[in-house]
């Protein structure tokens, strides 16, 4: 009996020392910098712009985000299921949008449990997200792309970012934020890429059941905090305690921290041996904490700062500002597909005016996958020429500001059209 009394305690210790929020954003980020020396040196350089932001008064501060614009990420889910459970309904995806909305806008209606001392530092990140109204071919979507998979579990090995090994293959990630919702094991909730990742990694994985309001009374992760965290790291924001012993996240408005948080502290919390010197203890209800969903209610002005440091000109989220994801999609199924269809003869270029990059539309398919294009300026001069490949991407940030003209030929055909870059 004591014996069994004894295993039962020993149990207990050990479910609630697993029971911690299982972010696994920090370990795969080491094992990704030391594989990957090119990803290293471009994360260098991000950090040593975040490390150069200057502490700003909370009043100037606010001033900022009441002109800033509202930047809107258009999202794309990817569900690998493997069960008919797994397969998570729109309305479970749309309740993890919202929750997403509402943290990174200050509209969580449980900001009014943030204890006083820390009140006048909760922010409105300015960020929301919104699912794509087309993909990268310019086609209506939903935002939400469906697979079934015959993996029965994931690692953290980023396989579910690849059709090859059995996910599916990221959508350009410069234009949409990738989210794999699938069955990863039962020792991660999620795990993130910060700016700077492979381009065809970048993005966010999360456990299935704790992705969206999953309403389980069991469990700590019911209320997708999970993907709000991570997103927080995909916007570069790190754990509160820098994933050291007392170490540094890089915001100036978190109180230093030993160590991360779990379950639901009361307030002061303060750890054993803290360097934290604050009688008001740690932000364990920061989303960058490892608290449980139900006790994280806040960013900082500082995270916020850091956040929007990313879509400024050269900043390594900024070609979000011209992402084409959420404009109207082009309806191809509106245009009957006939070799003598004037539709045929139509190129539609979008952005127009553009400043990045211009992407193109025409009944036409085949011009758009194997046609050369010419870029000519007013007087007839050429300024760039290639072939158009599958994203219809074409860079145009070089260009003077002006109007253009694009011409793509193939074998068998021949369009143009007048385009005007900002
Ligand atoms: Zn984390």
């Amino acid at each position: 009996m004591k014996f069994f009394l004894l295993l039962f305690v020993s149990l207990g210790s050990i479910v609630q020392v697993v029971a911690q929020r299982a972010c696994g954003t920090g370990a795969y980020w080491q094992t990704l910098l030391k594989q990957d020396p090119e990803m290293r040196a471009r994360y260098t350089r991000i950090e040593g712009a975040a490390d150069e932001l200057l502490p700003v008064s909370k009043k100037s501060q606010e001033t900022g985000i009441a002109e800033a614009p509202v930047i809107t990420i258009p999202v794309v889910i990817h569900v690998l299921y493997q069960t008919a459970e797994q397969n998570i309904s729109d309305g479970r995806i749309q309740s993890q949008l919202k929750i997403l909305n509402d943290d990174f806008r200050k509209r969580n209606s449980d900001t009014s449990l943030i204890p006083a001392a820390f009140a006048s530092l909760s922010a409105d990140c300015g960020i929301q997200f919104e699912l794509a109204k087309q993909d990268p071919e310019g086609r209506p979507t939903t935002g939400i792309i469906r697979k079934r998979t015959d993996q029965v579990s994931w690692q953290q090995d980023d396989k579910m970012k690849f059709s090859a090994s059995g996910g599916n293959d990221a959508w350009d990630s410069r234009y949409y934020l990738n989210i794999w919702v699938c069955n990863l094991n039962r020792s991660l909730l999620g795990y993130a890429t910060f700016p700077g990742a492979a381009p065809e990694k970048d993005g966010v994985v999360i456990r299935t059941d704790v992705f969206g309001i999953s309403g389980s009374q069991s469990s700590s992760y019911s209320r997708g905090r999970t993907t709000t965290h991570e997103v927080g790291h995909w916007l570069n924001l790190k754990h509160l305690w820098g994933d050291a012993d007392c170490g540094d996240d890089g915001v100036e408005d978190t109180p230093p921290q030993k160590t991360f948080n779990s379950g639901c502290p009361s307030f002061p919390h303060v750890s054993p041996n803290s360097c934290n010197p604050l009688p008001s203890g740690d932000m364990f209800m920061n989303f960058m904490d490892f608290s449980d969903d139900a006790c994280l209610h806040m960013f900082t002005f500082g995270q916020r700062q850091r956040i929007q440091q990313l879509f400024l000109p050269a900043g390594p989220r900024a070609s979000f500002l011209q992402s084409a994801a959420l404009d109207e999609p082009w309806n191809f199924t509106d245009v009957p597909v006939n070799e003598n269809n004037a539709a045929r003869s139509l190129l539609n270029v979008f952005p127009n005016p553009a400043s990045e990059q211009i992407t193109l539309r025409s009944a036409d398919r085949h011009i758009l996958k194997e046609g050369a294009y010419s870029i000519y300026d007013f007087t007839g001069r050429l300024v760039i020429s290639g072939f158009v490949t599958d994203s219809r991407y074409i860079r145009i940030h070089r260009l003077k500001s002006g109007i253009y003209l694009i011409r793509i030929q193939s074998s068998s055909n021949s369009l143009s059209a007048k385009f005007i870059k900002e």
